[in-house]
């Protein structure tokens, strides 16, 4: 339910690459804090961070077509995102 991986379709909030490898290990204490590895620019984010930059683009995108027909299809988005268990506006 929760397998978040690299064919999320996520963009990285620096260059906007969409692949992602997911950093394990160094804090076991913490599974919530899972954080990914851009593939493109290495930035390191964490999920949250990845989940609110997405969803901001999202917004962004609606506001920017102003268009019944893409604020539907965002729905539809954001409803799969959250079968996902991303946390969706
Ligand atoms: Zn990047």
């Amino acid at each position: 339910m929760d397998d978040l991986s690299v064919q999320v379709p996520l963009s990285c909030p620096t260059c906007g690459c969409t692949e992602f490898s997911e950093v394990s290990g160094q804090d076991q204490d913490s599974a919530d804090e899972r954080r990914f590895i851009c593939a493109h620019c290495g930035v390191a984010i964490s999920r949250d961070q990845l989940t609110e930059a997405n969803s901001a683009s999202i917004d962004a995108t609606i506001q920017d077509m102003g268009d019944d027909i893409i604020s539907a299809l965002s729905k539809d988005l954001k409803k799969a995102l959250k079968r996902k268990g991303w946390k969706v506006k």
